[in-house]
């Protein structure tokens, strides 16, 4: 029985079985695995239509943010619904929209660090001792890396050694909790996990969630985009979030700056709600609310 789920806390277990629940009742939704975790666990994917060329929303990055795979599979959900009732979402007939195109949604791309996040060292199976003497070294830091103890939104290779040289000087030297890149661009399986499902489906747009702060990323190292301008002015409109134009230090190697260098495409952060992460449970349905006519328009913009 799911109907709990999305009043607890999302981690492997329960995405997996709520994920199944929603794909046997519901024949547009297409379930598959974008890869393994370093600990081996399952990196699911949703497919909604035609994948080539599809939108692309990827969720729980960071450990502490698992709120963002909690709002994805919401959505997955109603989007998946109404697109096979041929019913409306945020007034828009999916059906209609979606005609032609798709959407693939990989709502956990971090289920070790998630589990890490909720449950501590002990839940890193192999490597509980080595997260446990990386945890100690930042005891003020949440979770927010891969069991390995890499950011993966600093693994990406889009301003990578810039990145690299701007965490050793604010004293992220080693595998920790947060904010290290890694030994090398696209050295973990989670990145690599994403980076086959570019190839393979080249999107057309992308949209990383996080939390928090209510902002929408648009940009990366004043890189011409096509389009982006007026999309990010559309998804500022439809959901009250801030537009930020320059990101500064935190912006590069993340999965938003590599895909808007690699295909010159749309590319943006969400960063969802307000307040410190990891943001409670009780929040995702006040965010949904918000984000369901910003989120909507994303799968076809
Ligand atoms: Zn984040």
């Amino acid at each position: 029985m799911q109907q709990d789920f999305f009043r607890h806390p999302p981690d492997d277990a329960s995405v997996s079985r709520k994920l199944r629940e929603l794909a046997r009742e519901n024949s547009k939704l297409r379930l598959f695995r974008a890869g393994r975790s370093v600990l081996g666990r399952e990196i699911p994917a949703i497919g909604f239509g035609n994948l080539k060329n599809a939108v692309i929303f990827v969720g729980a990055t960071h450990g502490l943010e698992w709120l963002t795979c909690s709002l994805l599979i919401r959505f997955a959900e109603d989007f998946g619904a109404a697109w096979a009732s041929g019913g409306e979402l945020a007034e828009i007939s999916v059906s209609r929209a979606m005609a032609g195109r798709g959407l693939v949604i990989v709502p956990l791309l971090n289920p070790d660090g998630v589990n890490i996040a909720l449950y501590g060292p002990e839940s890193a199976g192999s490597l509980a001792r080595s997260v446990e003497r990386m945890q100690a070294e930042y005891p003020d830091k949440g979770w927010q890396a891969n069991a390995r103890g890499v950011d993966l939104n600093h693994n990406f290779d889009a301003g990578w050694q810039e990145i690299r040289a701007m965490e050793i000087e604010a004293g992220f030297v080693n595998p920790g909790p947060t904010r290290y890149g890694g030994p090398f661009p696209h050295s973990e399986p989670e990145t690599q996990a994403i980076l086959h499902m570019m190839a393979a489906f080249s999107p057309r747009r992308l949209y990383s969630f996080h939390s928090q702060g209510e902002e929408i990323f648009w940009e990366y190292g004043g890189i011409p985009v096509p389009g982006s301008e007026t999309i990010a002015q559309t998804l500022s409109a439809l959901s009250g979030y801030r537009l930020i134009e320059n990101s500064g230090l935190a912006s590069h190697a993340g999965l938003k700056d590599w895909y808007i260098k690699t295909f010159r495409r749309p590319g943006f952060t969400v960063e969802i709600g307000k307040g410190q992460n990891p943001l409670p449970i009780e929040d995702l349905a006040p965010i949904y609310a918000r984000l369901l006519p910003m989120m909507t328009a994303a799968a076809f913009l």
